[in-house]
């Protein structure tokens, strides 16, 4: 993929664990790679498709002195995040953080960290079926706007009776696609803690609850943890989760059943007729 290339970006700041590190400052190195396409820049000759590496630079500088952090692992996604949220065409941002004075009593050139964060498209199942639902899944989108996911697309709502635990009132569904730089792990975590935040209790399994964020596909990416399984293991098996996928992304291949959603959804409907 195309990139724009910053090597050894020399920045005097105050990040470190101990407390002279913090008053007296040090040297810091930043290089990094920060993906876009550069077709239409190239193309319009045009800078505003383009990234202004100057201003970058300057950008960087500012927001790396802004703050005192104990750890280069926390300045480094400090600037990472400062770039996907101010440039919205980035792709990924590789950053490597070097500190030639780093405090360490033995003979060593150079300590540094990098770090790798890339864009990728969530698709995000929302579900509630307790209180005033419609207002249960505005609040969730705003507060997932809040935490810097941008919403690509949604799907309409969608009122169905309870899946797995049928004696409890009915859930209105919505699926939308969101795009963020966080690694999955990550933004599962932000989902649950919207999901706390709007006060959802974890009582029994498939009970009502105010808020439910499932994470359903995470572009064609398999992922199999103790935390996160994608994609989400029910989704062949549940008619509104198929129904709302056709109706935003029809053609999206399931990259484990290696069928479209489209089908998936006709043999489920299929097999239910039977
Ligand atoms: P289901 O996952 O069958 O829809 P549920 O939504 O009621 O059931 P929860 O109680 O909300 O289940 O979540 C239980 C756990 O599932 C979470 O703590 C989370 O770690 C895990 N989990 C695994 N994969 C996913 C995923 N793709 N999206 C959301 N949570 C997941
Ligand atoms: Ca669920
Ligand atoms: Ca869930």
């Amino acid at each position: 993929m195309d990139c724009i290339k910053i090597k050894n970006l020399e920045i005097f700041a105050n990040h470190g664990v101990f407390k002279e590190e913090k008053s007296l400052g040090q040297k810091f190195l930043l290089s990094l790679s920060v993906y876009y396409s550069q077709s239409k820049a190239a193309k319009t000759d045009d800078l505003n498709y383009s990234i202004n590496y100057g201003e970058l630079c300057f950008e960087i500088i500012e927001r790396y002195k802004k703050e005192k952090f104990d750890l280069i692992e926390t300045s480094c996604l400090d600037i990472i995040k400062f770039i996907f949220e101010k440039y919205k065409i980035v792709e990924q941002v590789d950053l490597e953080v070097k500190k030639p004075w780093a405090p360490v009593h033995t003979g060593v050139d150079m300590i540094s960290i990098k770090m790798s964060r890339k864009r990728r498209n969530f698709y995000i199942g929302i579900g509630t079926n307790i209180g005033d639902k419609e207002e249960n899944i505005k609040e969730a989108i705003d507060l997932m706007k809040e935490n810097g996911i941008d919403i690509v697309k949604e799907s309409g709502l969608l009122k169905n009776k309870a899946w797995g635990k049928t004696d409890q009132d009915d859930f209105i569904n919505k699926i939308v696609i969101g795009s963020s730089y966080e690694d999955p792990d990550d933004l599962l975590r932000i989902l649950n803690k919207i999901e706390d935040e709007m006060g959802r209790k974890r009582i029994e399994k498939w009970g009502p609850r105010i808020i439910d964020l499932d994470i359903l596909f995470v572009d064609y990416e398999k992922i199999y943890t103790e935390r996160l399984i994608v994609p989400h293991p029910y989704i062949q098996e549940r008619e509104f989760i198929l129904e709302q996928l056709v109706e935003i992304a029809p053609h999206f291949v399931h990259p484990v059943l290696n069928k479209s959603v489209r089908v998936l959804y006709d043999e489920l409907r299929e097999k239910e007729l039977k």
